[in-house]
């Protein structure tokens, strides 16, 4: 079943994290880069995929320098509402702070929503994927290759394009929606303040 591994995970009626619900979106498939200020700083990588976010947790998050391979552990798929989720997560799994770091919409080549979709199925067997990301942050052609006898172990590489660069794009750190930075977004009495 779709988004069980998700549901397992969280007490979900105690988080303010989305439902585990299957949701097809429409034109342009998204995605989701979120800082995530968990037990350990990460930066969680979301494909939109047959309605739910396959994911990926990035410890140093992504790169756009071609010479550099960022190590990206597949996680359980998230539901398609967590790309606007933006916050704290209390207690419990994942407990911290959650920025919305990048986000737009991608394909593979070019193609069309199914024709991409069909391809990414086919990439995930095989255990590459190979795509463009027009985001904020995020553009041009980048990989996730799977390390071979690794269950869960990927490898994030931007390849060479007009967008490559060798400056640390980790450096841009604030949210694409809010304009806000992690202290901000997990600073509760700040919050408080602004209601
Ligand atoms: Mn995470």
């Amino acid at each position: 079943m779709k988004l069980q591994n998700y549901r397992q995970k969280r007490a979900l009626h105690e988080s303010p994290e989305p439902q585990a619900k299957v949701h097809k979106g429409k034109g342009e498939l998204k995605f989701v880069v979120q800082k995530h200020e968990a037990s350990h700083l990460h930066y969680d990588f979301r494909l939109e995929l047959d309605g739910v976010l396959k994911s990926w947790a990035i410890p140093k998050g992504p790169s756009m320098d071609p010479s550099i391979k960022r190590l990206a552990i597949m996680v359980e798929d998230h539901p398609y509402d967590y790309r606007k989720f933006e916050g704290i997560i209390p207690s419990g799994y994942g407990a911290g702070t959650v920025m919305i770091w990048d986000e737009g919409t991608y394909s593979v080549e070019g193609e069309s929503r199914s024709k991409t979709e069909s391809l990414m199925r086919a990439g995930l067997k095989k255990g590459g994927l190979h795509f463009t990301l027009e985001g904020e942050k995020l553009k041009g052609t980048f990989s996730l290759i799977h390390l071979k006898d690794q269950e869960n172990q990927w490898l994030l590489i931007k390849q060479k394009d007009d967008f490559s660069t060798k400056k640390e794009i980790t450096k841009q750190d604030l949210s694409v929606i809010s304009g806000r930075s992690l202290e901000e977004i997990g600073d509760k009495k700040a919050k408080k303040k602004s209601l």
